[in-house]
């Protein structure tokens, strides 16, 4: 069987006639918009909420469970889940119950409750680290450790792998050449108002190239490095076998901190792909569906680590740490937290969502097997990639390349045309608790019909 061709005109078509009849199915989505266009900059309240693709921005009324529903009535299977926030699903009904329980018993203080002892413990249970500390966003957990990071080793770079996203921090955003691997790494070119070179401080390798890193981090002038345990930002990227164990090593021999930042990668299990290896970090981050969606994040740390941390706070002189935001920990954050870790984020739930995750990515294959086409889906519990490539890509350059942007528009809007929504910018797909065999059977009744249409 050849390998099909997917012209470009054919992509072309497909993304105008689908984007012609999103339009056309959404009279009030586009009424809105032109409301809100008057008020924000570029029409919506975050700038990147106008680059899903969509002709307008799709306007959401409610969301419960894997679904939600758009202003239009449309009703929509959630495979994006808030880019991971709604992993839980929309609305988790203990979260829901706690916080209409705690709505009226205040929101902030500056002060801990009964709740904080709660989450605590369920965060060291679960993730083995002893000691855990509050932020509001998982990119100012990543920013909060970076810096700890550098009090405590009294060195000031930090080390990231190539294709890596960790929230908005500064210090992340450093890219390798993809046309020249030998090249000096560059501060990325697309950031606003970066006026210092980030590669002074940075540096960056490519993920599984563990050469690399140990001629990075023999100098010794490495506080950490900060990665996710598999790459979820760039389409997905694997650690190969052994090289999260070599990456431990490599730090352990030139005492520089592992930070895993698992934001994404909690998907892979109950303690996240943490629980997967035979070693801890001497961090971690987790931020987004921590807390069942709401805002808070949360980073852990060895008891060395803690103890350096003490031992720097007592060094500095009084006064502001750099650390740290009035609302994060807050009163009812705490609850939601505490409830999520306690009710909501079971291993049950952990097994039902990766079981139908691997139903989900089973099906994907089965279609691209079906068709021949130079694809591959990457499974991390219960999320998956689908990506253009024939098999999973090794680092964050060939993840990069196998990107499509056009083609990931026509299939993103098909599919949404076709009431399932995926995560945009790459194909991330995820699965939450309530995610029903009909909800998969409908993605893949519609990926289907999408390849075929797309192979004439
Ligand atoms: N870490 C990782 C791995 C992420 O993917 C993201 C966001 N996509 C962040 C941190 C930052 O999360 P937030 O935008 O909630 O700060």
């Amino acid at each position: 069987m050849t390998t099909p061709t997917i012209s470009r005109d054919r992509i072309k078509t497909i993304a105008q006639r689908e984007a012609a009849a999103f339009l056309a199915a959404r009279p009030k989505s586009k009424e809105l918009a032109e409301q809100t266009e008057q008020h924000y900059l570029f029409g919506v309240p975050l700038h990147w909420m106008a680059d899903w693709g969509t002709p307008v921005p799709l306007f959401v009324e409610r969301a419960q469970g894997a679904h939600f529903t758009c202003v239009d009535g449309h009703s929509y299977s959630d495979f994006c889940l808030g880019d991971t926030g709604a992993m839980f699903g929309h609305s988790p009904a203990a979260v829901a119950a706690k916080l209409a329980e705690k709505s009226t018993e205040g929101y902030t203080a500056m002060l801990p409750t009964a709740a904080a002892a709660v989450a605590g413990k369920a965060l060291t249970e679960r993730f083995g680290l002893p000691f855990w500390q509050l932020a509001t966003t998982a990119t100012d957990a990543n920013r909060f450790v970076v810096r700890w990071a550098r009090a405590i080793t009294q060195r000031k770079k930090i080390l990231v792998f190539n294709g890596c996203y960790h929230g908005t921090i500064d210090d992340v955003f450093v890219d390798l050449d993809p046309n020249n691997p030998d090249a000096p790494p560059t501060t990325r070119a697309s950031l606003l108002g970066q006026v210092y070179d980030l590669t002074q401080y940075s540096d960056v390798v490519e993920f599984n190239d563990i050469d690399a890193v140990r001629a990075k981090l023999v100098s010794k002038e490495f506080a950490c490095v900060l990665t996710e345990p598999a790459l979820t930002n760039c389409g997905m990227v694997m650690p190969a076998d052994g090289f999260l164990k070599q990456l431990r090593d490599a730090c352990n021999e030139t005492d520089t901190l592992l930070v895993f930042d698992e934001t994404h990668t909690i998907s892979a299990g109950y303690a996240g792909y943490t629980g997967l290896c035979d070693f801890l970090p001497d961090m971690i981050v987790a931020g987004k569906a921590i807390a069942g969606g709401l805002p808070c994040a949360v980073y852990g740390m060895s008891a060395e680590v803690a103890a350096k941390m003490r031992a720097a706070k007592e060094a500095a002189p009084p006064g502001h740490s750099g650390i740290g935001t009035t609302l994060s920990g807050n009163m009812i954050t705490m609850s939601l937290l505490a409830t999520n870790l306690t009710e909501v984020a079971t291993k049950e739930a952990f097994e039902q969502i990766i079981a139908q995750q691997s139903k989900l990515s089973d099906g994907l294959r089965a279609v691209i097997a079906r068709y021949n086409l130079p694809w591959n889906v990457t499974q991390l519990g219960a999320r998956s990639e689908f990506q253009f490539c024939p098999e999973s890509p090794k680092n964050g350059k060939e993840a990069e390349a196998a990107m499509d942007a056009e083609l990931e528009q026509a299939v993103h809007l098909y599919l949404l045309n076709r009431g399932v929504m995926i995560t945009p910018f790459h194909n991330m797909t995820l699965v939450c608790p309530d995610t029903s065999d009909a909800d998969i059977e409908k993605f893949l009744t519609a990926f289907e019909s999408c390849v075929k249409e797309l192979i004439i």
